[in-house]
């Protein structure tokens, strides 16, 4: 059989398994006849011999991420029937590539959560146990390639949301360095943390997305000049003489035993085979999650400010203009989006400023001196993804500070523009997957991605 033939059987299985596994809930569009329209067109590039280098490969979408003509919901209500004019910048470098775009993924309304739980639409179940949370707040796009149904998918990383649900789906998944990928037509959480990045089964096949989806775009002026290696053909290189550090910070109390046993494993492999380990220090690690909480919430009050029932999704009723706006604001958004506009207001306003959000930001400096300093002295960062495997859904949603902890190993990164990636390393005693995280200097994610190419070598498939 060709491959193109190959391909459309491949789309057809994809299109049957997603309707076979619909109670997991990973899917918030799926347009079947676009799909196929699709697929064929990219057979004739196949058969044309100009295909992409995406061709042959199925990419779910993150619904964070608008899609031209396609509804774009991010989650919540206040956006059920939003359907964007324009693509965002990753999604056409996606076609330009010839990857088959599979659907738009469920996720903790506006990328806010860590279990999926927060989507208004509905949680995503873990594809590997349906009774255990996904992660999030990519949950979908980790769950579709976990379960099988796509390639690859693109999630966005704020304070973890790539990184925790690759980790509790047991996939491989990227937070690039800020700046790395544009972020026009990513619906805004919080602007100076927000990150799409690539999720898949292989390092290699994260690198090949990356690539596609990495470089400069003259419409999101945060995006980088600097040029776009060519990740997935650089990957070869033994982990000999590289000098791993180990943040003490980020193996004390509250992280799962077996998930540091598993860690420390692997660390030892890699030490057997020529890697230098050191111990290293991130003194105010202890700060993240409360720094995160404080610039993420205020950038999202902001951010959110938009959505008032005039231009975007849904409108409520209301005798004068005040009552639409709120009504619009107070149907449309779920309790964990009002928390969040709530907690950003307050530390933004006049009384309040210099002692939240202005320390902040002085005390995110910090983490991000800590990431320089330890960078003297190594060339990348390795910890656990998460402290725990994933729970149960319900578990954690009468509590939302024993969710935000969840992120403890993950917002560091995000406040401090790093890039991170997360790799499965194996099972807990109850068949739970546990993640790795490789943390690396800006830009340099060449070499985060061959190191963690050597990570998936010492864990048995
Ligand atoms: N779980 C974190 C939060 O709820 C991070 C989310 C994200 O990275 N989008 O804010």
């Amino acid at each position: 059989m060709d491959s193109y033939e190959k391909f459309i059987e491949k789309v057809e299985d994809a299109l049957s398994l997603a309707d076979e596994k619909k109670e997991l809930n990973i899917f918030l569009s799926l347009e079947k006849e676009k799909i196929r329209s699709s697929a064929e067109k990219i057979t004739d590039a196949m058969k044309s011999g100009t295909a992409g280098m995406l061709a042959g490969k199925t990419v779910a979408i993150k619904d964070a991420i608008i899609t031209k003509g396609t509804v774009t919901t991010a989650g919540s209500q206040i956006l059920k029937d939003f359907i964007p004019p324009y693509d965002a910048t990753v999604v056409e470098r996606l076609m330009a590539n010839d990857a088959l775009l599979f659907g738009k993924t469920n996720m903790d309304e506006f990328a806010m959560g860590s279990s999926n739980e927060n989507s208004s639409f509905g949680p995503v179940k873990n594809p590997l146990n349906p009774e255990y949370v996904p992660g999030g707040s990519s949950g979908g796009s980790a769950a579709a390639v976990a379960a099988g149904i796509v390639d690859m998918a693109l999630g966005s990383d704020t304070g973890g949301s790539i990184r925790l649900p690759a980790a509790f789906c047991g996939v491989v998944g990227m937070k690039p360095t800020y700046g790395r990928v544009s972020r026009y037509g990513l619906i805004a959480f919080a602007s100076s943390l927000d990150q799409i990045g690539p999720i898949a089964n292989s390092v290699s096949d994260v690198a090949l997305l990356l690539k596609a989806i990495a470089g400069h775009d003259k419409c999101d002026s945060t995006s980088s000049t600097e040029e776009v290696p060519d990740y997935p053909n650089l990957l070869d290189n033994d982990v000999k003489g590289l000098k791993i550090g180990l943040p003490k910070e980020y193996y004390g109390e509250g992280c799962d035993k077996e998930i540091l046993d598993r860690v420390r494993e692997l660390t030892e492999s890699l030490r057997s085979k020529g890697a230098e380990i050191i111990e290293v220090s991130l003194p105010h690690t202890e700060y993240s999650i409360a720094t995160y909480y404080i610039i993420a919430t205020a950038e999202a009050s902001s951010n959110l400010e938009r959505y008032d029932g005039m231009r975007y999704g849904f409108r409520a009723d209301g005798n004068e203009l005040s009552e639409v706006y709120s009504q619009s604001r107070s149907k449309g958004f779920g309790e964990e989006v009002k928390r969040r506009i709530m907690l950003g207001t307050y530390v933004l306003s006049a009384g309040y400023y210099d002692a939240y959000y202005k320390k902040a930001q002085q005390v995110r400096r910090l983490i991000r001196d800590d990431f320089i300093t330890a960078f003297k002295e190594v060339d990348l960062l390795l910890a656990p993804t998460s402290p725990t495997t994933p729970f149960k859904l319900g578990d954690k949603m009468d509590d939302p500070l024993a969710m935000y902890l969840v992120d403890i190993y993950t917002t560091s990164l995000n406040l401090a523009g790093l890039p991170g990636i997360s790799i499965p390393v194996g099972n807990s005693s109850e068949g739970l997957p546990i993640g790795l995280q490789l943390i690396g200097k800006p830009f340099e994610e060449t070499e985060l991605l061959r190191a963690a190419a050597r990570v998936e070598e010492l864990v048995p498939s």
